[in-house]
């Protein structure tokens, strides 16, 4: 693949697209990943590729979730491996928190690589591998869990996860944190934090915040979580996107 000039003005956007594509030839990322990676993309663009003071308080709720959390999982799938393997490692570590391959599209091949792929950026122990659970209510493959893992988790961080398996998480009485840079997709609404930001800009912010409220009390932890209302920052996140889209207007 040809080399991405470094003063191309979409580099960065470019060099993404490229992870993403070489990720799929290794067989980690699933080819409707890369569907998914360009409906971020577009989602993206219209928040201006920045992470919104929204987005902001969502990844500091979502760090005070996971310190509150006593047993807090980061799941993890192809795209997320794809972009942002070595940062949910080293986040999962500052938690800490147990990391757990759930995949849409799930082959014993791509769990395998993709555990491969987690090992070498550093990752200890990764769930996943071995399942002896399932999500309930979900239909086929994709319901595989572990039940040390995100069967008996009580806070779980879903990156780029579908609308399905994160109302299944609910119903399981889980609290769910989603990525999702779609604020009107079914995660978004459905997750009790949404944290609408690319997946390359949450993670190292969540891991920020975790540092910065280390040493905050319980107490203290519990208020942030209980001022959120994730319905208004949704709405508020539309808000902000179509107030942008008219300030573009000639
Ligand atoms: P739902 O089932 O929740 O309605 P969907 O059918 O769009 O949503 P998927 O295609 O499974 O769900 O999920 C991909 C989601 O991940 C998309 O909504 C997309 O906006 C989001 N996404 C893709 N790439 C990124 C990224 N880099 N960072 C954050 N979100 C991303």
């Amino acid at each position: 693949m040809t080399e991405i000039p470094k003063d191309h003005p979409r580099y960065l956007s470019l060099t993404l697209r490229k992870k993403i594509s070489e990720y799929m030839k290794k067989g980690i990322v699933h080819e409707t990943g890369l569907i998914a990676h360009g409906r971020g993309e577009a989602f993206d663009y219209l928040l201006g590729e920045t992470t919104t003071q929204h987005a902001e308080e969502a990844e500091k709720t979502a760090a005070a979730a996971l310190l509150l959390a006593k047993k807090p999982v980061i799941s993890i799938n192809g795209n997320v491996t794809a972009l942002a393997a070595k940062e949910c490692i080293s986040l999962a570590n500052c938690i800490p928190a147990k990391l757990e391959i759930n995949l849409f599209h799930r082959t014993n091949s791509r769990v395998k690589k993709i555990t491969k792929e987690l090992h070498r950026m550093g990752a200890k122990e990764v769930y996943g591998q071995k399942t002896d659970a399932k999500i309930p209510g979900i239909q086929h493959d994709r319901a595989l869990c572990s039940k040390k893992g995100i069967f008996s988790a009580d806070v779980i961080l879903v990156p780029l996860e579908d609308g399905d398996r994160t109302q299944a998480l609910k119903n399981m009485g889980k609290k769910v944190i989603a990525i999702d840079l779609n604020p009107l997709s079914r995660t978004a609404k459905t997750a009790d934090i949404t944290i609408v930001d690319n997946i390359i800009r949450a993670i190292p912010n969540i891991e920020k915040w975790i540092y910065k409220l280390k040493k905050m009390d319980k107490k203290e932890l519990k208020k942030i979580i209980q001022k959120w209302d994730n319905k208004k920052m949704l709405r508020e996140t539309l808000i902000f996107i179509s107030e942008r889209l008219n300030s573009l207007r000639e």
